[in-house]
């Protein structure tokens, strides 16, 4: 793929998706700048540039739109609280939105209007944006419907001037997120993980999990070129659960 001339922001990098997605693109050629608050887990990372940020910090979209030289942007960072539907906070609520919705928002506005044309943001969403169907995950699943919302209109924004929008829809990938999720469902519902595990994976037409690196594979593809006429879209990447 040609994406040996671009450079790249990527959030949520130290981690999952994040990372793979990161790995991918610096294996392509491209020149990555590695964000996210874990220092730790960026210390680790090959990429060209690390940044030790929040993306909910107000100050970050600018400090990362004066970037020199950035043609894509990927957000990935995101997290999750597995909460009782009758136990959910108010704060659950704010802090979920802050990481999954504000900031990509944030950042697309920032970073997305200073890419040239042929440039390309991708979202990282989730089937939970189409399906809101676990029910211990509804804070969740309303930020990836969000994500999913602001990714149709930048998109339309930002067509004619060449600059597509995508997001990706990821179902049930290896991440420590996942763990968060397999422990958080049993824990609310009483039953084992493992209980809990088999479940999900048989409701999988392709009947596994997928490793982050076959979510960063449709990224890496949705930013390239060879996706030139795709814009607004939001592509599933989940073994075939989720067909529309
Ligand atoms: P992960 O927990 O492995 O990685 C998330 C990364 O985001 C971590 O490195 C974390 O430090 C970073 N992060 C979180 N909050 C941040 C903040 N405020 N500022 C900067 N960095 C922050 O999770 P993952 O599974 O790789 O998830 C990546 C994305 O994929 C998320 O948006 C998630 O919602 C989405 N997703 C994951 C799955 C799955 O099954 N794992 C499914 C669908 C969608």
């Amino acid at each position: 793929m040609e994406l040996h001339r671009s450079t790249c922001i990527v959030t949520g990098a130290a981690s999952g998706i994040g990372r793979a997605v990161a790995e991918r693109l610096t294996r392509a050629g491209a020149r990555v700048i590695a964000v996210d608050r874990d220092a730790a887990g960026l210390a680790t990372l090959a990429a060209a540039a690390t940044l030790v940020a929040d993306v909910t910090d107000p100050e970050t979209p600018a400090a990362l739109a004066a970037t020199g030289g950035v043609t894509s942007l990927v957000n990935a960072a995101g997290i999750i609280r597995l909460t009782a539907l009758d136990d959910v906070s108010e704060d659950d609520w704010d802090a979920t939105f802050a990481v999954n919705a504000r900031a990509p928002f944030f950042l697309t506005q920032a970073v997305g209007r200073i890419l040239p044309s042929g440039g390309a943001v991708v979202n990282v969403a989730s089937g939970a944006g189409k399906t809101g169907a676990t029910v211990e995950a509804a804070v969740y699943s309303a930020t990836k419907a969000a994500v999913l919302s602001m990714t149709r209109t930048f998109a339309a924004a930002w067509a004619r001037r060449g600059v597509r929008v995508n997001a990706v829809c990821p179902g049930v990938i290896e991440t420590p997120m996942n763990e968060t999720v397999l422990e958080g469902i049993a824990s609310i519902r009483g039953v084992p993980r493992e209980q809990v595990e088999l479940a999900r994976n048989a409701a999988i037409p392709m009947g596994r999990p997928a490793a982050p690196g076959e979510v960063a594979d449709v990224v890496a593809f949705l930013l390239s070129d060879e996706s030139g006429y795709m814009t607004g879209q939001s592509i599933n990447v989940t073994g075939g659960t989720i067909t529309y």
